[in-house]
């Protein structure tokens, strides 16, 4: 990318050749970065940046974005996935300010739902009288401002928050008693009308470009000209999901309830409770045999309709139109089955969610909204995370290709960076072991328990090595089980863990950084949501690679492409696979391995993405030998003692 001479360049290379004095680092990668987005902010255009770990991404993007607020005065906002993020980014941006020596409103804008509704708490509060200790509680951080879950100052379990967080605005605030110190509505002020820096999840920009598009005010002023999207490789699955309309079992069950205050025992509506109940008996059977022939975790599965599901869902149409006329009022699980049933062509359709199994109905092609969203006319949007890029070819266009093409990047206008490698020094501080001995994956039963038989061998000599310490990541729960179990009763001298589903997930994680020796093995978030600098860190192990499970939307992607399998399955591949193993470096003094124990990457795979694979990965240190894996080890132990 060619740098043009512009005003805003001078301050920003000034921030940096001061950076040391700032107790900044300096760091050529970073000062690039910085250097293109401020071209990207002065000319008003799109920007993709890939930053590897190490490069120091926030300050590169906030300091000309924070120069450039000073000048235009206009909201700002930065968009990131995760919470921890979103707090880290927070303490960046006042560092940044301090740096600049200016000062500046900064709005921390997290969903509703992490709000209390205090009106919802009364009401709570005379339905439940057992558990009014924590009630009371509650009540009193409210009333100090104390309203966001995290704030209360008491442990708030999901079950209870479900049913005193804030859930709607609307109609009801106008009229409500907490009206003038409901935080939350004092922050949806302050989004519409500040011109602040305001720091939010992706979720909630998201829904504010869906709600502008559609001729809504929006949640943020509608003056914000610059926009970054930090973590951006989540961003089309963030849209998909806005896209997406739903229908649950509960609200289908809770539209009966309601009806059936009004017409009492009608039976009509027992014939549609029996009805719904054998349409999601058949439905979960189905998707019982989708995940037995699954290779990875499912999150989406199939609406197989066959001529009983077909002549069910005709049958509870019928009634419910039936049911509708009585009522007098619509039935929105009438106007979804209409849409599920006879908008085919344009929509995908799929089920989630097996418990409650939910019905979900998106657009097929939402790349154009997407586009006209978020690149239109006069707006810098800057792209950037550490894993965006998935190809080898040198120029890097082709690199972003996938990730581009996915949310419409219009490649005419838009700038595209070379992507800044991480300074860390990964050529002595790391290896990559990739096993020899491995079968080939298949997805038979008995061929999956062939290979992870001969994992759990691979793995009890790998964790020898490291002495523990160590992420084993999973692409399949039942696989990560079966695993885990095996380990478990070997007696090995490592205290092992599993991934756990609910809230006690972070005092896991915690335990497995103190526990210096422990193993931990996960799944699905710990690709990514693991950030655990030194020792207790020293290999990740990788299963399998991380190829897409077969789901109705990846499968609507592939079916757009000539080679589904190198245009789509393996990008996705490797960005998750660069996510994965980049758990294991996160300062320039970590040091370690990755292990990868798919055959698909060894020295004898004729695979055709095996290169390109390997040339995306950081670690340039091979080897297919546990003993040279253990010379390496013992080499990096020694010098770390002799520092
Ligand atoms: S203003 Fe709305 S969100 Fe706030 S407490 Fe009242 S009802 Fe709940």
């Amino acid at each position: 990318m060619r740098l043009i001479e512009h005003e805003l360049l001078e301050p920003v290379q000034l921030f940096f050749d001061k950076a040391a004095e700032n107790g900044l680092e300096r760091r050529e990668g970073q000062i690039e970065m910085s250097s293109e987005i401020c071209e990207a902010v002065v000319s008003k255009k799109p920007i993709a940046v890939e930053a590897e770990v190490g490069i120091g991404k926030s300050v590169a993007y906030l300091v000309p974005i924070i120069l450039q607020y000073f000048r235009e005065r206009r909201q700002i906002i930065i968009a990131t996935s995760t919470i921890a993020l979103q707090e880290q980014l927070e303490k960046d941006v006042h560092t940044v300010l301090k740096m600049l020596g200016v000062k500046a409103d900064v709005i921390f804008a997290t969903g509703m739902r992490n709000y209390l509704c205090r009106s919802r708490l009364a009401g709570c509060m005379k339905k439940q009288r057992d558990r009014s200790d924590i009630l009371l509680i509650i009540k009193a951080a409210a009333g100090q401002g104390k309203q966001l879950r995290t704030q209360l100052g008491i442990e708030v379990n999901d079950r209870l928050w479900e049913s005193i967080c804030i859930k709607k605005v609307g109609e009801k605030c106008r009229d409500c008693y907490y009206s003038g110190s409901c935080q939350y509505s004092q922050l949806r002020f302050r989004l519409q009308y500040s011109n602040s820096i305001v720091i939010c999840n992706q979720n909630m920009l998201v829904s504010h470009l869906i709600q502008c598009d559609s001729g809504q005010t929006g949640i943020f002023n509608p003056s914000v000209n610059t926009i970054v999207i930090d973590e951006a490789h989540n961003l089309e699955s963030k849209f998909r999901d806005a896209y997406s309309k739903r229908m649950s079992r509960s609200q289908f069950r809770y539209e009966l309830i309601s009806a059936e205050k009004k017409l009492k025992n009608n039976k009509l509506i027992k014939e549609l409770r029996d009805m719904y109940n054998s349409l999601l008996k058949a439905l979960r059977n189905d998707i019982t045999i989708q995940k037995r022939n699954a290779d990875g975790d499912m999150q989406a599965y199939y609406f197989n309709e066959g001529e009983y599901i077909k002549d069910l869902l005709f049958k509870i149409r019928r009634c419910l139109a039936e049911l509708e006329k009585k009522l007098g009022y619509e039935l929105s699980s009438l106007t979804f089955l209409q849409e599920l049933c006879n908008v085919r062509k344009q929509n995908i359709i799929w089920l989630e969610n097996d418990d409650e199994l939910t019905f979900c109905i998106c657009k097929k092609d939402i790349r154009k909204d997407i586009s006209r969203m978020l690149f239109g006319k006069d707006i810098c949007t800057v792209l950037t995370s550490a894993t965006l890029t998935s190809g080898s070819i040198p120029e890097p266009v082709e690199k972003y290709r996938y990730f581009l093409d996915a949310l419409g990047f219009p490649m005419d206008k838009g700038l595209i960076s070379k992507p800044k490698r991480s300074p860390f020094d990964y050529d002595r501080n790391t290896i990559l072991y990739i096993s020899p001995n491995m079968p080939y994956p298949k997805h038979e039963l008995a061929e999956r328990k062939k290979y992870a038989n001969s994992a759990i061998e691979e793995i009890v000599k790998l964790l020898a090595v490291t002495k523990g310490k160590a992420l084993i990541l999973f692409t399949a729960r039942h696989d990560m089980e079966y695993v885990f179990g095996k380990l478990s009763n070997i007696g090995l001298p490592y205290k092992m863990m599993i991934q756990s589903e609910n809230s006690s997930q972070k005092r896991r994680l915690n335990k497995f950084k103190t526990d210096t020796d422990s193993v931990i093995l996960g799944t699905g978030t710990y690709w990514e949501g693991i950030n655990i600098e030194g020792k207790a860190l020293s290999q990740v192990i990788i299963f399998k690679l991380p190829f897409p499970a077969p789901d109705p939307i990846t499968e609507y992607k592939m079916s757009l492409v000539k080679d589904p399998i190198m245009e789509i399955a393996v990008p996705e591949m490797i960005i998750k696979l660069k996510q994965g193993a980049g758990r294991l470096i996160r300062s320039a003094s970590d040091r370690g391995i990755v292990s990868i124990l798919d055959p698909r990457l060894s020295s004898l795979s004729k695979a055709a993405y095996k290169e390109m694979t390997l040339n995306a990965l950081p670690e340039k240190n091979i080897t297919e030998s546990i003993m040279e894996l253990q010379e390496f080890w013992n080499r990096i132990n020694e010098k770390k003692e002799n520092i």
